[in-house]
């Protein structure tokens, strides 16, 4: 404009010229309005341009806190699931080996309940950060939700190359924590997955993964488990038995079995063992241990063990009053809040006195969350029940836990009675234990005795309360009203 306009209005202006001069003018006043109109234009582009800028900022921040976890600037769940996803689809193809590896914590929530939550957060930061240092050498690091992790591995792995990550994370994260003014311990425990072994889509391979996790749990705590077939098949097994639990009427299918505690000293049923049976019409008679890990898994084990323990109540009343119930519970029945409370209920309404029952709890169960167990068997006792180790010396048989928990008997695993007639150490392991019950004025039941020489044997270690074929078989509730009558009979004949 400058350019143009300099010298055209020179010349026109200096013209002497009206109708030239008058042409300058209006030239000038349109240039003018031109250049304030192209002015406002260039502002609003130049505003334009940065409000696009701020808004790609602000969908990249968006982006990056969706993807991440806030407290370990890991990726997140959803994250993780998307990367997943790419890396199954990318190598269908190839078919190349995809793993995924799911980690838990043991003993977090521990540390959240004794030192409060942001003790829990600082423990979990530097889990964070111990697994991303890790991870850079194999691979993707999640934070999925509470204290678990995933981690993607890249590359094809062997299956030892596989145990020795999941080994190095578990050992990594066993290193003390320091938080606040303490110093803190735990464990961690992984199970792995491979893509297109174990399945193909990632909800599927994240299922399997956590199965191992799951086994790896309750089989080898601190351990790296790969999934295998021989889980493909108790998966199906499980989600088989699961599925046809949720729909039957457990009243009418499931019942209880009985086995008598025999006290050698005196010969009399001291108490009886209420075991579970469930009788099905396409299944046949499922075992208990399958179905009870099927409900626990499923969520359904609450109001399983409702129903047991009010079919245990009603046949404890016909009993003779010095006879006590044992009734075992399962790891949910122990660890969820809600759950302590309405069994307390179930055996108040019973009207069955509190001091003839014993819970049996396994070590397994105390260990998945050892202060919520803990508080729970607590509740119980204060209730007037006594608590029972079931099937000691069969998992951690961590001796330290034992005073720290309210128990006030030890049933001794039946594995230790197999060897004892043929002098394998279960019987000095059977003494240890005896002498440790002795010291720490705990009953002792040895549990699984089928033959009379294993009951001399016993007896001469100082055991009192034996349990096994060789005394009774569990058995229907009408079977052991007789069985109490013979039994008292013959101990009273023999007195
Ligand atoms: P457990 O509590 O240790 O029960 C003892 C198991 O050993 C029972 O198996 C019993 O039949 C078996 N047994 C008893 N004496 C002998 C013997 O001399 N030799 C042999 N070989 N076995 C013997 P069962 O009834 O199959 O129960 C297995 C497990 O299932 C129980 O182990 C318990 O952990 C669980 N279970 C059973 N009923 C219930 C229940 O109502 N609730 C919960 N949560 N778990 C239950
Ligand atoms: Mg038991
Ligand atoms: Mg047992």
């Amino acid at each position: 404009m400058v350019v143009v306009l300099v010298p055209f209005t020179v010349f026109f202006g200096t013209s002497g010229n009206p109708v030239l001069v008058a042409i300058t003018l209006n030239l000038i006043a349109v240039s003018l309005a031109i250049s304030v109109i192209l002015q406002s234009y260039y502002r609003d582009f130049i505003a334009l341009n940065k409000s696009r800028s701020e808004l790609q900022r602000l969908h990249d921040e968006v982006v990056h806190l969706a993807d991440s976890d806030s407290l370990t600037q890991l990726a997140n769940r959803r994250r993780f699931f998307s990367e997943l996803n790419r890396r199954l689809t990318q190598t269908v193809p190839t078919s190349q080996r995809v793993t995924i590896g799911v980690l838990d914590l043991d003993g977090f929530k521990g540390v959240n309940d004794a030192y409060g939550h942001r003790a829990g957060d600082q423990v979990l930061i530097e889990v964070g950060r111990r697994l991303r240092a890790l991870a850079k050498d194999f691979g993707c690091i999640a934070r999925l939700g509470g204290d678990e992790f995933g981690v993607i591995i890249s590359g094809e792995r062997s299956d030892a190359e596989l145990r020795v990550i999941g080994l190095t994370m578990c050992m990594a994260l066993r290193e003390p924590y320091n938080i606040i003014e303490t110093q803190v311990q735990l464990g961690a425990s992984v199970g792995f997955a491979s893509a297109p072994d174990a399945a193909d889509t990632s909800e599927k391979l994240y299922e399997c993964a956590d199965y191992a996790l799951y086994y790896a749990k309750n089989h080898a705590r601190g351990t790296a488990t790969l999934f295998t077939a021989d889980h493909e098949g108790e998966i199906r097994e499980l989600s088989l038995v699961d599925q046809t639990l949720r729909h039957i009427n457990p009243r009418d299918e499931l019942s209880l079995a009985f086995q008598p505690i025999v006290d050698v000293e005196t010969g009399r049923i001291a108490a009886c063992e209420a075991l579970a049976r469930w009788q099905n019409p396409q299944l046949g008679c499922v075992e208990p241990t399958r179905f009870i890990r099927a409900a626990e898994r499923s969520g359904l084990i609450g109001p399983l063990t409702d129903l047991l323990l009010e079919k245990a109540l009603v046949s404890t009343i016909d009993w003779p009053s010095d006879m006590r119930l044992s009734f075992n519970l399962s790891t949910y029945d122990v660890t969820s809040a809600d759950s302590a409370e309405r069994i307390v209920n179930i055996i108040h309404a019973s009207r069955v006195d509190p001091a003839r029952i014993d819970f049996e709890v396994t070590e397994t169960a105390l260990m998945q969350d050892f202060d919520r167990a803990r508080a729970s068997l607590e509740y119980f006792k204060n209730f007037g029940v006594q608590i029972s180790l079931d099937d000691f010396g069969s998992g951690y048989s961590s001796l330290s836990y034992i005073h720290k928990l309210p128990i006030d008997k030890i049933k001794i695993d039946r594995s230790f009675v197999i060897d004892i007639e043929r002098g394998g150490n279960g019987s000095e392991i059977i003494t240890t234990i005896i002498a440790l019950c002795r010291s720490l004025e705990l009953e002792c039941v040895v549990e699984g005795i089928e033959t009379s020489a294993q009951v001399e044997i016993l007896r001469r270690l100082g055991c009192r309360f034996m349990q096994g074929y060789h005394f009774a078989r569990p058995m229907t509730a009408e079977k052991l009203r007789h069985h109490i009558t013979d039994n008292n009979r013959v101990k009273r004949i023999a007195a």
